[in-house]
């Protein structure tokens, strides 16, 4: 009798085990440069930054070419990632100023549903270890949205100005800060360490892991070992140990045997900053650079993994955005995309899995609030251009400045005269935007009331 209930157990047991695995969506993990340029990496054609572990990672995954950010600078970027809409929906970002400062009150509306909300809802396990750089107060920081666990630093590494009143800059462990200011030096370090230790200890459960990095925005900074080490100097130090980072987190994949169940998306937040010179990186033949709707400013260096999942050594120069990150972690984890708003993002697995059609067919290019360019297939209309940075003034282009991008990545030759008709089926799209678009009252505007 007792074997026979022994034996039901153990049946019991391994259909219960054998439904769990089969049931287990994918561990997803994001990590996420800041301000890293397009021509940066190894495997993107930098000639003096060594990236040994993303250019492995490309080999055992997929170089996309052809991935944006959906804006130029770090909060509304950052804002599109985490809800897979455009800033201009969720209200973060502002005409006047860019980005959140840490004496802003505002930051990342509650109404808004992040990737980690959403994720949470199928049993993930969630964490943050990084900048959040979505509003600092605590109903803004990442364990009130959907992380479990948050390690980092809530806004840039340069905001902690004392003429405006700027305290040192905080790393924070949830809710609380630990360490004022920052250590700079070992934060690629920590974390990994941090993240490393998260993905131990949830490894029999399904986690989404959001890495974003403090680096390479300036002000820059290396551990011991890497510090002196790139022939591109500091910057190359800098990115070099973000390049660790990324080996150190795929080996714990894999000696933790979670490799083939886990999607693992290497992207960064927007250009490189190209008014820091030699501290700042290179867009390689793209046009301009951080805080611009040239192609420098948005289409990042984007690489993905999953073993057995992404064909190896592929490259996809299908169209892809930050906030189809959202959409496609939600349909693997098999959570309903919210249908109560507008999401952007679109379902990248077909690209990602079977080199299959983008479901994206359009990029819209905005500054703060302003739609300044839309791509559309290869083409890629101006309708204002402006300087990233300095007194240039707006150029408002009627009509549009037209590029080829396919042909012309580095947007030289303008073909406008050429293609009215091109221009036209574009201006179509800008009006169909433009007339379901509902600005939200922009949460970045809030915070130039407290300065
Ligand atoms: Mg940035």
């Amino acid at each position: 009798m007792r074997q026979t209930i022994t034996l039901t157990l153990l049946f019991a047991f391994f259909v219960t085990s054998a439904v769990g695995a089969a049931e287990r969506p994918p561990n997803i993990v994001v990590l996420f440069a800041d301000d890293l340029g397009y021509g940066d990496l190894g495997c993107f054609g930098n000639p003096t930054i060594r990236t040994p572990e993303l250019d492995r990672m490309a080999a055992e995954g997929m170089k996309l070419t052809q991935f944006y950010s959906a804006a130029p600078v770090c909060t509304p970027s950052r804002a599109a990632l985490m809800t897979g809409r455009l800033p201009i929906r969720s209200g973060m970002c502002s005409d006047k100023r860019r980005v959140l400062f840490p004496n802003s009150a505002g930051g990342i509306p509650e109404s808004e549903v992040t990737i980690a909300e959403a994720l949470k809802t199928a049993g993930y396990a969630t964490a943050c270890f990084g900048k959040w750089h979505l509003g600092h107060l605590p109903q803004y920081l990442p364990t009130n949205n959907g992380f479990n666990y948050y390690f980092g630093v809530p806004y840039s590494n340069d905001m902690h100005v004392v003429r405006r009143g700027d305290p040192p800059l905080p790393l924070m462990r949830n809710l609380k800060t630990i360490e004022a200011p920052a250590f700079q030096p070992t934060l690629t370090k920590r974390y990994t360490a941090e993240a490393i230790k998260f993905i131990k200890e949830h490894r029999d459960e399904p986690f989404f892991v959001y890495l974003p990095h403090t680096f390479p925005h300036i002000p820059l900074f290396a551990s011991d070992e890497f510090l002196d080490k790139s022939p591109r100097g500091l910057y190359g130090d800098v990115v070099e140990e973000l390049d660790w980072s990324v080996g150190e987190i795929l080996q714990a994949l894999r000696d933790l045997k979670l490799a083939d169940q886990t999607l693992v998306i290497f992207t960064s937040d927007n250009g490189p900053w190209l008014t820091k010179k030699n501290e700042g990186g290179t867009a390689g033949l793209l046009r301009d650079g951080k805080g611009s709707t040239w192609e420098g400013g948005m289409r990042e260096p984007t690489v993905a993994w999953w073993p057995g999942q992404i064909p190896a050594g592929s490259v996809s120069q299908k169209l892809g955005s930050t906030m189809d990150i959202f959409t496609t972690s939600l349909k693997l984890a098999r959570v309903d995309v919210p249908a109560d708003r507008i999401i952007d993002g679109v379902d990248l697995r077909p690209v990602l899995f079977d080199s299959g059609p983008s479901e994206r067919k359009s990029v819209f290019y905005y500054r703060g609030q302003t739609l300044m360019a839309v791509r559309h297939g290869p083409w890629k209309a101006h309708l204002i251009t402006r300087p990233a940075y300095g007194r240039g003034k707006p150029v408002t282009h009627d009509p549009p400045v037209l590029y080829h991008l396919d042909h012309d990545p580095s947007e030289r030759f303008d073909l406008s005269a050429d293609h009215p008709e091109v221009i036209a089926e574009i201006m179509q799209l800008v009006k169909k935007h433009r007339t379901e678009l509902k600005p939200a009252a922009s949460q970045l505007e809030t915070m130039i009331s407290t300065q």
